[in-house]
């Protein structure tokens, strides 16, 4: 039998997590003939809802699920670990500064990057989920000098799968055929969702707009006024429409991402933040949403797509934020 891939879940007590569990233990993630061992990490607020969910993971009789162990301290959770899914973040609460939050934070992903870096597995691979997801990915980065950089990612993913969504019920084409959607930039409101090079069952996707919407013209209004914002705010949307966040889709988007970096992209390239080389302009060192292919278990920047003027404000902008984000977390002490 093939030995079991250790996964750590941060968060495991709260919406997120509950939600990832029993995908990670169906075999979703890591495919149908892997088997998982899952290590919960929680703060002791979190302890019980986790051991919870534990008891419901042994309930559901999964034959992947090798073991499961619920721990409060990180360097427990994350020895051995191949696969780190750091969702649980210090939410922002009314009345707390964006230095707050950010340093709040840098306490979480700080001392959870060296505890990967004291025990992790070699091949380890880690996605932030929690928010500032971008930056708590290169804070937990800068605490792990032994791991190579491009190990430790954020998910953009759930922003490409609504930039996904959003195009195939504009055109009417079955999300599974749209190919070509990159986000850019970081995982917030200024991300850049970019269809220049999207594709509908093989067919351009600015050129079917186009077609509906009166030429290249109407696309870029269309763009500006309701596919961005749409696809930026879709949070907020979820949120007033079911009354609580979107958590089943940034469970099923983190699967996604995990299940793309081990197994690969063979459908063209979807996005991750990673970080940057310098591609593209983007600083290096940047964790920055990119289009990146999944080769060899290893992400790579996908290169040579062209960047035209519009495109190129917004990835600036975007990239923009990441550099303040990046300058006040390193003035905090935090890098
Ligand atoms: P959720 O599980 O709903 O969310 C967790 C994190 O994911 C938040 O930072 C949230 O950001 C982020 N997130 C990213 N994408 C989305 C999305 N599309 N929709 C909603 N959230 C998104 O939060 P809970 O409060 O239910 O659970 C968090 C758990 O983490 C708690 O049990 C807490 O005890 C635990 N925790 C664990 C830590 C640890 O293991 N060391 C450290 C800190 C907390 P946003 O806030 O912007 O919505």
């Amino acid at each position: 039998a093939k030995k079991p891939i250790t996964v750590t879940l941060t968060g495991a007590g709260g919406q997120i997590g509950y939600a990832l569990l029993f995908r990670i233990a169906s075999g979703a993630m890591l495919g149908p003939d892997t088997p998982v061992r899952l290590n919960l990490l929680e703060i002791p607020q979190g302890l019980r809802a986790a051991e919870g969910a534990a008891l419901e993971l042994q309930d559901s009789a999964f034959p992947l699920l090798s073991h499961v162990e619920v721990y409060d301290d990180a360097n427990a959770a994350f020895a051995g670990s191949n696969i780190a899914l750091l969702v649980g973040a210090r939410p922002r609460t009314a009345g707390m500064e964006r230095g707050d939050l950010l340093s709040a934070n840098g306490g979480i992903f700080g001392p959870q990057g060296a505890a990967i870096n004291a025990g992790a597995a070699d091949d380890i691979r880690v996605v932030v989920v929690g928010n500032p997801a971008n930056t708590n990915a290169l804070i937990a980065s800068a605490h792990a000098p032994d791991v190579p950089a491009e190990r430790f990612t954020a998910l953009t993913r759930l922003d490409h799968n609504r930039a996904l969504g959003q195009l195939a019920a504009t055109v009417d084409t079955p999300v599974g055929d749209i190919r070509g959607v990159t986000i850019w930039g970081n995982h917030s409101a200024t991300q850049f969702p970019d269809i220049a090079h999207a594709t509908a069952a093989g067919d351009s996707v600015p050129g079917l707009l186009a077609g509906r919407l009166g030429g290249p013209d109407g696309v870029r209004e269309w763009l500006v006024d309701e596919f961005i914002p749409r696809v930026a705010k879709r949070g907020a949307e979820i949120i007033e429409v079911r009354g609580s966040s979107s958590v089943g889709s940034a469970a099923s988007a983190t699967i996604d991402h995990v299940h793309d970096w081990v197994l690969g992209t063979p459908d063209g390239w979807t996005s991750a933040a990673v970080v940057s080389d310098g591609s593209y302009g983007v600083p290096e060192g940047l964790v920055s949403s990119f289009p990146v292919d999944s080769v060899d278990g290893a992400w790579r920047i996908r290169q040579g797509l062209e960047v035209d003027d519009f495109a190129r404000r917004r990835i600036e902008a975007s990239v923009a934020e990441l550099v303040e984000e990046r300058d006040a977390v390193r003035s905090l002490g935090l890098l």
